[in-house]
């Protein structure tokens, strides 16, 4: 589904540090990493921030910024579940 080589590879590496800018799944595992959603998770709001990387991905309306939050959401979940190593 996703041809994407660093997607392909954070399948098997969650952490993989690497990203494809044109792949939308590549900027919505960065944004689960960054600083701005951390800080959204801490405060129990969008931050500024994460919301204008949101919109810079998934567009200005709110409905389709707040869909790509979710699957920011389920990205960073992906990412600290524990696993052995
Ligand atoms: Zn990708």
């Amino acid at each position: 589904m996703n041809e994407c080589p660093n997607c392909e590879r954070a399948a098997h590496e969650p952490l993989w540090p690497r990203y494809t800018a044109s792949c939308t799944d590549c900027a919505i595992r960065e944004l689960a990493q960054s600083p701005g959603y951390f800080l959204s998770m801490q405060v129990g709001r969008l931050h500024d921030s994460y919301t204008k990387s949101l919109k810079a991905i998934f567009g200005n309306v709110k409905a389709d910024y707040i869909a790509g939050h979710d699957r920011v959401k389920r990205a960073a979940a992906q990412l600290t579940q524990p696993r052995l190593l």
